[in-house]
């Protein structure tokens, strides 16, 4: 009878009302992009969901951002360590590591790139530009505190730059000193060739190469769908964020499972829902779309179910070496029947159903 916000609840159908099965007070598991502040520059834009858009996330923090062709993403570095998921278009990144090994590569949907903690790098934007999700091993990251090039420049004296890069201190008489000290996203040229961009170094290349192309990796196929793995074992230079790519067709659902870590989810494509364990009679249901984060503190189980007509693609990141989950079906066909049978009074036709395999992900009955 009251004041509503139709659509809000249009796209969280489980909260309104919730499956009979919902129990007690759960944390919120979810924020979308869409709720978080965008900042825009002349360059693109970014938003950031953190440990303060979603307490809950302790362990990781996101940042969707966008850059037109061209648009720099400004030379710079920080604590954490930075795990980039290509979503549209293409960009150029560089970095280079404490020996003085260079890197340089051309991005595009479905790479990913890692650069460990402080290593300096910079992202541009190609020809048709990019939008990309950024994922960082500390909840509390922040996208606008980190170590910017012209930052450092507009808080070093004067003398002392013209000391360390031996040069008159008028050199730096037109270093950019405005209100907030620094360019952060600003429009660029479009780059040449990238042949043209290497610079050479005496030290050669880095020996591990910060990007990888997760959607050349041979999936891990299940009847319901398809996961690609990417982690240290793979991938040796992200040897702090382990993350799963999951594709799920339509009525088909991510098993019950669970994992060691805490899990942070990115929703790229399709409407699902998700329940979320917590022991103790606690369970809650939440509604994802494309945009939205997801949330779930380590230990508790935890389903994935596509409800649209078109597949349910999601990134489950982990701020981990090496990916790891546990399968309900599984841990319950690897023990002696009768045990389980004497907690749940299964039939026999279930109990031959049950997996000494992981299913990953689930194929609907119908
Ligand atoms: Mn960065
Ligand atoms: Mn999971």
């Amino acid at each position: 009878m009251g004041p509503r916000n139709v659509p809000l609840e249009r796209e969280n159908p489980d909260l309104l009302a919730s499956p009979y099965t919902d129990s007690g007070t759960i944390p919120n598991l979810k924020f979308s992009f869409a709720t978080a502040r965008n900042r825009l520059i002349t360059g693109g834009w970014a938003r950031e969901v953190t440990v303060r858009e979603l307490p809950v996330a302790t362990e990781l923090a996101g940042v969707n951002m966008r850059l037109k062709p061209g648009g720099i993403r400004e030379m710079h570095w920080h604590k954490e360590a930075e795990w980039g998921f290509v979503l549209a278009g293409r960009c150029r990144i560089t970095a280079i590591d404490e020996l003085g090994r260079s890197f340089v590569d051309d991005v595009g949907a479905g790479d990913l790139w890692n650069f460990p903690s402080v290593i300096p790098h910079s992202i541009q934007g190609l020809e048709q530009g990019v939008e990309f999700l950024l994922v960082f091993d500390n909840g509390s990251f922040s996208e606008n505190e980190t170590f910017l090039l012209t930052d450092l420049f507009a808080h070093t004296p004067r003398d002392v730059l013209a000391k360390n890069f031996g040069v008159a201190e008028a050199a730096f008489a037109h270093i950019p000193v405005d209100v907030e000290h620094e360019r952060y996203i600003f429009a660029g040229q479009v780059p040449g060739p990238i042949a043209a961009d290497v610079v050479q170094s005496g030290g050669g290349i880095v020996p591990h190469t910060f990007s990888h192309h997760m959607m050349a990796q041979e999936p891990i196929r299940a009847p319901g769908g398809w996961v690609r793995i990417t982690d240290s074992t793979n991938f040796p230079a992200a040897s702090t964020i382990a993350a799963a790519l999951v594709n799920i067709e339509p009525g088909a659902m991510r098993e019950i499972h669970w994992h060691v870590t805490d899990e942070w989810q990115y929703y790229i494509a399709g409407r699902g829902r998700m329940t979320v364990f917590a022991s103790g009679g606690k369970a809650r249901t939440f509604n994802f779309q494309a945009g939205d984060v997801g949330a779930v503190p380590h230990g508790m189980s935890h389903y994935v179910e596509n409800l649209g007509d078109e597949p349910l693609r999601y990134l489950e990141m982990f701020r981990a070496n090496r990916f790891m989950d546990v399968s309900l079906n599984q841990w319950m066909g690897l023990t002696p029947p009768e045990l389980v049978q004497a907690h749940l009074n299964l039939d026999a036709q279930t109990m031959a159903a049950l997996r000494k395999d992981k299913p990953i992900i689930v194929a609907s009955r119908r």
